[in-house]
């Protein structure tokens, strides 16, 4: 997320431009037309982490899912995580700190992957995307995705092989952007280019829904705080200072930035 106003390149054309958005005012609004190939997609996100390393979650953790990390801290320490959009492996290496030892990477971007390799990550790392998983049918007990769902190009085709690789029982743990706060948000910073790289944000109603379809039962999980990222959204020191003791685990669900979720996928499906 970019939200200082400067002058800019294009991620996509190279176009030079003055504002906040990653994509040029032709490029933003020809891709609310039409809706961009996934090797396009994935030229994106490499060229964020090319020209904005400072903000992409490859070579930083700025997105804790804190609530999450609380759950898969009361599993057994022998399941199978699988985690989608691993970026630089940063929470895999928080996992395996954890005594996590079966776990697997994946990511569309090629600079992620070289990132959480140069690091050391002890896991699987694999180059691929989240509507096509190149795994065997339930070989995991837990898929995690931490800013990821949003970014998919179909959720439907995405849950059908979420389901399809994990395990009856198992457990899809998912934080996502709160859609209607989210586009608010957007709009009122002039973010005009989010159809591009949150092509599938979800209110907490249509998240429930579509998990449903595919057999699914969500619960939403409160954050303890505030992340990094939505920190640095505050403009002021004096509003930030606030913000951080906010007491965000207890605004309903409706009210909170963004949606941490535990979804069990249920044994008939
Ligand atoms: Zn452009």
């Amino acid at each position: 997320m970019v939200v200082e106003r400067s002058r800019r390149e294009c991620v996509l054309c190279g176009t030079s431009f003055i504002g906040r958005s990653f994509l040029c005012h032709a490029c933003s609004a020809r891709y609310r037309r039409q809706r961009p190939s996934r090797q396009l997609r994935r030229q994106f996100y490499e060229g964020v982490d090319r020209l904005y390393p400072c903000w992409a979650n490859t070579y930083g953790s700025y997105n804790i899912p804190l609530g999450l990390l609380r759950v898969l801290e009361q599993l057994p320490r022998a399941v199978q995580i699988l985690e989608l959009g691993c970026g630089g492996g940063a929470l895999l290496r928080e996992l395996a700190a954890r005594g996590f030892g079966k776990l697997v990477g994946l990511d569309l971007a090629r600079t992620a992957l070289v990132e959480a390799r140069q690091r050391t990550t002890p896991a699987g790392l694999v180059l691929a995307e989240a509507e096509r998983l190149p795994f065997r049918d339930q070989s995991f007990d837990v898929v995690l995705a931490a800013d990821v769902i949003e970014h998919v190009d179909c959720v439907d085709e995405h849950l059908a092989e979420v389901a399809r690789v994990l395990r009856k029982g198992g457990l899809y743990l998912v934080k996502t952007p709160n859609r209607p706060l989210a586009e608010a948000y957007y709009r009122l910073v002039g973010l005009n280019d989010y159809p591009f790289w949150h092509p599938s944000l979800l209110s907490p109603g249509e998240l429930r829904a579509v998990f449903a379809r595919h057999g699914f039962t969500v619960t939403f999980v409160p954050q303890p705080g505030l992340t990094p990222a939505q920190l640095r959204k505050i403009p002021s020191r004096f509003l930030r200072r606030l913000a951080q003791q906010l007491p965000v685990a207890y605004l309903p669900v409706w009210l909170r930035p963004h949606l941490e979720v535990v979804a069990v996928l249920g044994a008939g499906h």
